[in-house]
């Protein structure tokens, strides 16, 4: 069975204090009011990263993420930061192709792709992000499109490499505009997308994938979306910036 998951972005946002302070809440909360046994993932800025690790190292609930990294083991890559280094400062997993490092950054599948196996290299489980834009839904291009950015990026592993990734599937048209699909519009994309990953890497493959959906969760759509068949968790970002929204977002499972 699927790992249920609910991962934090705080994209650029927070300074130390109230990074610092947002992890206490979520800790304190989640552990008097949540006994399932989802995981939770927080993903802050590069700067924070150390920080947040020792403040959840003794917790094994919680897990660090990284919002992207370089494709490039090491080297002159100024600005850059590399897989490694993200391992040593404690992160288990790292985004990979969010839509606004697609869409600002002009990251396509082919680099993503390279992303993504130097994330496995360096011990990280990539959360692989894919999702189309509103003009491609409304041209019929949900499905096609998100074959593409999946088989593209992330079909050239191994099963056993498959099986270290978590998917993300974010709608554009949702990420940050308070839009949400609804939790039939975005079952249906989830057991299409799981159908693909069993077409090439098998039942057990496909089942054991997580596949979180992102896109406006907010704590009264998330018990929703979640009670869907193929809807593991979330990736979740404005709404992972407040302690209390984030804990009901995670309580949501029960
Ligand atoms: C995201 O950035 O991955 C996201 C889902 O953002 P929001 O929840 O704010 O739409």
């Amino acid at each position: 069975m699927a790992q249920k998951i609910v991962a934090g972005n705080w994209k650029m946002n927070l300074d130390a204090t109230s990074a610092q302070q947002l992890i206490s809440e979520v800790i304190h909360m989640t552990n008097d009011e949540y006994q399932g046994d989802a995981q939770v993932i927080f993903s802050p800025s590069f700067p924070f990263l150390g920080m947040v690790n020792h403040q959840i190292k003794d917790h094994e609930r919680f897990h660090l993420s990284a919002q992207n990294l370089h494709q490039e083991e090491k080297g002159a890559y100024t600005g850059e930061v590399a897989g490694a280094m993200l391992k040593s400062v404690g992160c288990s997993y790292v985004i990979i192709g969010h839509s606004e490092r697609r869409q600002y950054f002009h990251e396509d599948n082919a680099l993503l792709a390279k992303k993504i196996d130097v994330a496995l290299t360096n011990g990280l489980k990539p959360i692989y992000c894919i999702g189309e834009t509103l003009e491609e839904r409304n041209a019929g291009k949900t499905l096609q499109v998100n074959e593409r950015q999946l088989s593209e990026g992330a079909f050239h592993l191994s099963g056993d490499a498959f099986s270290q990734l978590v998917i993300a599937y974010e709608p554009v048209w949702c990420i940050g505009t308070g839009v949400s699909a609804t939790p039939e519009d975005a079952q249906e994309v989830h057991a299409s997308i799981r159908q693909l990953i069993e077409d090439k890497y098998g039942k057990e493959i496909s089942l054991n994938t997580t596949i979180l959906y992102g896109g406006s969760v907010k704590p009264h759509t998330a018990p929703e979306l979640f009670a869907q068949k193929d809807i593991d968790g979330g990736l979740i970002g404005g709404a992972s910036l407040k302690s209390r929204d984030f804990v009901d977002i995670i309580k949501a499972f029960a």
